[in-house]
């Protein structure tokens, strides 16, 4: 199993006191760092190529993106969306990362890799960095094994405590990719009703605050899997957040690690059945340090099994 990252990637810095901040990927790297760990395969993360990012983005958020980075300080791109002189070539490793983690899954140089990487990706729509996320990292993965690999079923499940809007905007329209995802609601972006199907490719569960581990696993069993399952992905990707942790100061889903140690043993079980066991997974939220970095390596444990 691969772990992608890059240095750059911790340098990306939306300003004191932003709760994505680089402090978030170090706990994560130190995590993985301990010996349980020692037989990941550990590669840098390569920059994602302009027609890469553009399967998913407009070209005009592309060059805004690339062209954005401060010399110095912070330019802000919206409320809580901010560059940093990093940024531009920490997003570009970010989506890279993907990228190239699903290229070595199809080319059986590894059967599963996880991307530890920042800025997150899943509210940046096609045209709009938002939710401090630039580029769709997951969405430009998923684009690129359409387009590179000629897959025809590729699924992505987001456990991330927030809606993915922006995974969702870009292949609302794209029935070769199914979207399931479990996000707490009432909360931000505010999208994510079960009414929204797209073109029969999105399934999305809403659940309320308090919602807990019983309840959680019961509706990824009956509902999530389970649709998962019937899709018969060719290759599964996973928008990582562990912002739904008990611990999380930004959302009350009450998670605990053992949760996501569960539900990636049990997509891992799918993607043996219909992927080859292939699964390339990436980090998005999470911003309890210390429920962040066990979240982080139950989840990788679960996918090294
Ligand atoms: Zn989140």
């Amino acid at each position: 199993m691969r772990l992608y990252t890059h240095p750059v990637c911790l340098q990306h810095a939306p300003g004191p006191g932003h709760p994505e901040s680089p402090a978030r990927l170090h706990a994560v790297l130190a995590a993985l760092d301990r010996d349980r760990f020692a037989a990941l395969d550990r590669i840098e993360a390569p920059r994602a190529s302009i027609e890469a990012l553009e399967r998913v983005h407009d070209p005009a958020h592309v060059a805004r993106i690339l062209a954005s980075a401060p010399a110095d300080g912070l330019v802000r791109l919206d409320e809580d969306t901010l560059m940093s002189p990093a940024s531009a070539e920490a997003a570009l490793r970010a989506a890279g990362a993907v990228a190239a983690a699903v290229d070595a899954v199809l080319n059986q140089r590894a059967s599963r890799a996880f991307c530890a990487v920042r800025p997150p990706g899943h509210h940046a729509t096609a045209d709009q960095a938002m939710g401090f996320c630039l580029f769709n990292n997951v969405a430009v993965g998923a684009a690129h094994a359409l387009a590179e690999h000629g897959l025809e079923r590729v699924a992505i499940a987001d456990f991330d405590v927030h809606h993915g809007n922006g995974t969702q905007d870009i292949f609302a329209r794209e029935p070769r990719v199914l979207f399931v995802s479990s996000h707490q609601s009432p909360l931000y972006p505010g999208s994510g009703g079960a009414e929204e199907t797209g073109v029969g490719n999105l399934l999305n569960a809403p659940l309320p605050p308090q919602t807990g581990s019983q309840a959680f696993r019961q509706l990824w069993d009956e509902r999530l899997l389970t649709r998962l399952d019937a899709f018969r992905p060719q290759l599964l990707l996973v928008s990582a957040g562990f912002d739904g942790h008990r611990a999380d100061p930004l959302a009350q889903l009450q998670l605990d690690a053992d949760d996501f140690a569960w539900l990636t043993a049990r997509l891992v079980d799918i993607a043996r059945v219909h992927a080859a066991g292939r699964v390339v997974s990436t980090l998005e939220g999470g911003y309890d340090l210390d429920a962040l970095a066990a979240s982080a390596s139950a989840h990788v444990a679960a996918l090294m099994a």
